[in-house]
């Protein structure tokens, strides 16, 4: 049992490479490195945010924290635990602890499949309720989603977005999980509709002590849920921060790039979007040093020849970017916003 103030789940120096294959007899010609070399930690009750462009590995970070894949190296401990060591019987105690909850409700949810059968699937798997009993714990999961018994026989296409995502949350609930990872979970909705999901897992957050990784492309959404963001670029994360003092104050060239194009509700800020130039570069064949570096408005000789360590700014703040080295450097310390 984790402690408060222990960590539930620590990621250490995770990576993941794909091998890529090529000619004729499919000989390896290199690899992919989706992942190279993150760490994290989340905390009971915590919702940690990992924000990134498309292509940055949020997914394959998962994917791996699921073990729905191998990883190539590094360590993944839950609850103390390293859960690439575990055997069959913890694993599957394992994938109760740990549940998903998808970007696209509609092809998660098996449309063959009643919304009693898919919310009481993994109840019938893990063994926690049968007959009535099931059945009235599926209502009761149901109705704290926001949705009603009247639904148990009725199938997918018969909702919309959103109560799809509703019924995918219930399904996660319904086997008691610690920490649940997002993936994009309100992307597919209107913006009216994503405020509601984003106050529901908020409101099970409290009531039922969860802690979630939540993985988003839309840096305003996470604001209003994550309590730490961990920016992610080309398999690295350059930046992690309360979520405060990422979006009032981002060190790393990347992150006040991305953040400068969150509109700031606020008519008095003067905000001043930072185009980044050309494309994320291939995971096939990173650049050298600071894998940035290609697109960086800031970069120095220095930057194409050694990747910059990570650096410990305090209060919970770390960033890798040689910029910081350099004595008294800030990009950007505004309080209320950007470039004001
Ligand atoms: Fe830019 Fe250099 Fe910092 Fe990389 S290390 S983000 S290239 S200033």
């Amino acid at each position: 049992m984790v402690k408060p103030n222990e960590n539930l789940m620590e990621v250490k120096n995770l990576k993941k490479y794909f091998p890529l294959r090529g000619g004729f007899l499919s000989r390896a010609a290199g690899e992919i490195r989706a992942v190279d070399g993150v760490s994290f930690s989340i905390r009971p009750m915590e919702t940690l945010g990992l924000v990134g462009e498309s292509g940055s590995g949020k997914t394959t970070v998962a994917r791996a924290i699921l073990r729905l894949s191998s990883i190539t190296e590094g360590q993944v401990l839950f609850e103390g635990r390293d859960i690439f060591k575990l055997g069959r019987e913890d694993l599957r105690k394992l994938r109760r602890r740990l549940q998903v909850i998808f970007q696209d409700p509609h092809a998660s949810l098996n449309p063959r499949m009643s919304v009693e059968d898919i919310v009481g699937e993994a109840i019938v798997i893990h063994h926690l309720a049968r007959g009535p009993e099931k059945k009235e714990k599926i209502v009761t999961l149901l109705e704290i989603v926001g949705l009603s018994a009247h639904y148990l026989g009725r199938y997918p296409h018969e909702f919309s977005g959103g109560e799809r995502q509703r019924i995918g949350i219930a399904r996660a609930l319904a086997v008691d999980p610690r920490l649940i990872v997002c993936d994009e979970p309100v992307s597919a909705l209107d913006v009216s509709i994503q405020a509601q999901v984003i106050n529901l897992l908020k409101d099970l957050q409290r009531r039922f002590g969860l802690s979630y990784l939540f993985i988003a492309h839309d840096l305003s959404v996470v604001r209003h849920i994550a309590h730490r963001v961990a920016v992610m670029y080309l398999g690295k994360i350059v930046e992690l921060a309360t979520r405060d003092r990422l979006y009032t104050s981002p060190q790393h060239p990347y992150t006040e790039a991305l953040f400068s194009a969150v509109p700031i509700p606020d008519p008095t800020v003067k905000q001043k979007r930072i185009v980044l130039r050309g494309e994320m570069p291939s995971p096939v064949n990173p650049p050298s040093g600071c894998y940035f570096h290609p697109r960086c408005p800031y970069a120095e000789p220095i930057c194409r020849q050694k990747s910059p360590e990570r650096e410990d700014l305090g209060g919970q703040h770390w960033v890798a970017c040689h910029l910081r080295k350099r004595a008294g450097h800030k990009i950007n310390s505004n309080k209320g916003g950007r470039n004001q």
